[in-house]
């Protein structure tokens, strides 16, 4: 593997319920009722998405790269779960899906190979999974164009986002399987934003998405207490 920034046991938790990514009902239903909201966020901001060049990091079965190349764009979905990449291929044949792509590669690595390609990066729920956050935004922010966007998602390491995102939906709702979140990893949307800076981006919104036990749905609102979402851009002058 070309990179250290992993956690196997993370990868791990991943890999085992790979077969699950499409199944609306399972441990994935919070992603997959999070996702048009998401992808209604990113159009909102970066315009149709026809023809735009994305690369959605960490991309698991590929819930929301599949979203983005239904609307126009041409997608590579990175993640180093095999066996999620794997699904999230199938899938996309099953469905006719074109213009997407996926590769089992570190974002670092392609930041490497291929920088300042991309019209738009998306890295959703998966900072708070990996040991060196910061490595993975300035990875993310070497991959965009000048003047492209970079969106990410994560939990704020709030005593709120702990009662909700872990005690709430691991083990009072059931939402997601116990352990799945470390409350150490998550991040405070000061120090995403700090990070997504010190990478050379431009921070230019935050926006909360909050669960409601009683409709069972997700909606985007101002509170970036527990989940956000951050839109940063590469300034058109930064080489
Ligand atoms: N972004 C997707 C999946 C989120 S789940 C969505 O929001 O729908 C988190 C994903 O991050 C998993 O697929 C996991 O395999 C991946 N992941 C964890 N650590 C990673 C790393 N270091 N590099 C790439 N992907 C990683």
């Amino acid at each position: 593997m070309s990179t250290s920034n992993v956690d196997l046991k993370e990868l791990a938790k991943f890999s085992e319920l790979a077969h699950k990514w499409w199944d609306p009902q399972s441990e994935f239903r919070p992603l997959h009722q999070l996702n048009p909201l998401r992808l209604g966020w990113i159009e909102q901001i970066a315009g149709p998405l026809t023809g735009k060049k994305v690369l959605d990091v960490g991309c698991g079965g590929g819930i929301l790269s599949e979203s983005m190349a239904r609307q126009g764009a041409e997608v590579l979905g990175i993640d180093l779960a095999q066996r999620s990449l794997r699904v999230a291929q199938l899938h996309a044949m099953e469905q006719q899906v074109g213009h997407l792509h996926y590769r089992e590669i570190a974002v670092e690595a392609l930041a490497a190979a291929e920088p300042g390609q991309y019209d738009i990066v998306t890295c959703m729920e998966m900072l708070e999974h990996v040991p060196d956050p910061a490595s993975i935004v300035q990875a993310c922010a070497a991959l965009v164009k000048p003047g492209g966007h970079v969106f990410f998602s994560t939990i704020h390491r709030s005593p709120k986002a702990f009662w909700l995102a872990i005690v709430g939906a691991e083990y009072v709702l059931n939402m997601l399987p116990r352990g799945t979140h470390e409350y150490a990893r998550f991040l405070r949307p000061s120090e995403l934003a700090t990070l997504c800076r010190d990478a050379g981006l431009d921070v230019e919104q935050l926006k909360g998405m909050r669960y409601n036990p009683f409709t069972q749905r997700f909606s985007l609102e101002m509170d970036v207490g527990v989940n956000y979402l951050l839109h940063s851009r590469r300034p058109v002058l930064n080489g």
